[in-house]
């Protein structure tokens, strides 16, 4: 708790961390399995490479055929047969015979080498080796890459490009994965208009609904409703009791704080609603309330556009990774920052910054007017910079804590 009574986004973290806890697996086709995270331990039912085979284009030998060979004293060798990828030889090798092959094919029994294909001359039926071949030379071993029984995946883990490469190559069809949390919106306000809405006195555009959304959607959850609401006790109660079903996690932007005309904190008690907080020491982001109807994580988050995007990422997003049965960042990377910063002791704030990479690492710089009505402060910018709750001045050259912006799992498509 900070000394204005209001609580630090760290400890916030932490209450939501409490209560989120992961959803369950279902099977998931390894084709649509980019971006979902694994919900079992995957181990090799036999060895990846499954057989030791040629690393290039050429001839399979004896090692100690071609032991003394050279340019000046090529060994000749029989070519017998051929393995192909995907085409062993039937034959296997004798003295003084070579078998054509190429690379990923299996290497043929009796054979204990390969010698590239620039190293040799083809006469009919024979090959001029040109270069000794060790044994054990250009040959891949079985389980080079993966170890009969070897773990290889654990849950956890969030599938991108290398993990669908891996998976496929363990010969997974179809993996566990835990749920996609189920998410919905729903903004309020008496002077919001929606996308095509023609303008009129006092009103303002709807923002929140689409960054919140694209956010959700980034960080693994399905949206599964965005609603909008007036500023009106009872259809604020019903709003909220429509939005939280079936949602594993319900983002309310708007209406949150203490104004007459804000409704979304009194429509939560009377529906039941948990609290765990309400008031963050965190700027932007202070009338922030967390809690849980029934089994749906709520969160009310500012309707200051800026607010609501940064309270997102700062509290949504765990929640989501913690559904997922991600684990949890609990170490932030650092960043320079460029420039003075001056604010006052009692909130942290969140900083919309740009990160560039220097000789020393990453160096952030402020992405201009910090209001939290500013959206396109958040235009450029690739990260937050956290800024102590206690701290009244970040010198410029002074290392401080940042929050990436975009999400460091992969995201669905
Ligand atoms: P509130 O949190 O309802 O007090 O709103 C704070 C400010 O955010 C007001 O200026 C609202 O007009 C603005 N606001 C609220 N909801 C949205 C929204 N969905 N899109 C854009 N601005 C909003
Ligand atoms: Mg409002």
């Amino acid at each position: 708790m900070a000394a204005s009574g209001l609580l630090e986004i760290e400890d916030a973290r932490r209450l939501v961390l409490g209560a989120a806890m992961p959803l369950a697996a279902e099977p998931v086709d390894l084709r649509s399995a980019l971006g979902r995270v694994l919900a079992e331990d995957l181990s090799a039912d036999r060895p990846v490479p499954a057989f030791d085979s040629s690393a290039m284009d050429g001839f399979a030998v004896r090692a100690v055929d071609v032991a003394d060979a050279g340019e000046r004293n090529p060994a000749l060798l029989r070519v017998i047969d051929e393995s192909r990828a995907g085409a062993p030889a039937r034959a296997s090798l004798g003295d003084g015979q070579a078998i054509t092959i190429s690379t990923g094919a299996v290497l043929p029994a009796g054979a204990d080498a390969i010698v590239p294909v620039e190293d040799t001359r083809r006469q009919d039926g024979r090959v001029e080796v040109l270069a000794v071949a060790a044994v054990g030379a250009h040959v891949r071993r079985a389980g080079d890459d993966v170890r009969a029984g070897q773990a290889v995946l654990a849950r956890g883990a969030a599938i991108g490009a290398a993990e669908l490469g891996v998976l496929a190559s363990l010969g997974a069809a179809t993996v566990r994965c835990s749920r996609r949390p189920r998410l919905s919106v729903l903004v309020s306000g008496d002077e919001l208009l929606m996308p095509g809405e023609p303008f009129r006195p006092g009103a303002v555009r709807d923002s929140n609904s689409l960054t919140i959304s694209a956010l959700a959607r980034g960080d693994g959850a399905e949206v599964i409703g965005s609603a909008t609401v007036q500023d009106e006790a009872d259809a604020t109660v019903a709003a909220i009791a429509a939005s939280v079903k079936g949602a594993d996690v319900a983002v309310i932007c708007g209406g949150v704080s203490v104004g007459e005309h804000d409704h979304v904190r009194p429509s939560l008690q009377a529906l039941g609603a948990q609290p765990a907080f309400w008031g963050l020491a965190l700027k932007p982001g202070r009338p922030t309330w967390f809690g849980t109807l029934g089994a749906t994580l709520v969160f009310g988050l500012p309707g200051n556009p800026v607010s609501a995007m940064v309270t997102f990422v700062l509290l949504v997003r765990p929640a989501l990774r913690a559904l997922l049965g991600l684990p949890p960042q609990l170490r932030r990377p650092t960043a320079v920052m460029e420039h003075d910063y001056e604010k006052p002791a009692g909130r942290a704030h969140a900083v919309r910054c740009r990160i560039s990479v220097h000789e020393d690492g990453w160096h952030a710089e402020p992405t201009g007017a910090q209001g939290s009505h500013v959206l396109t402060s958040m235009l450029d910018a690739d990260a937050l910079a956290i800024l102590p709750t206690d701290a009244v001045a970040v010198h410029a050259g002074e290392r401080v804590e940042i929050e990436p912006l975009q999400p460091w799992t992969g995201a669905p498509l």
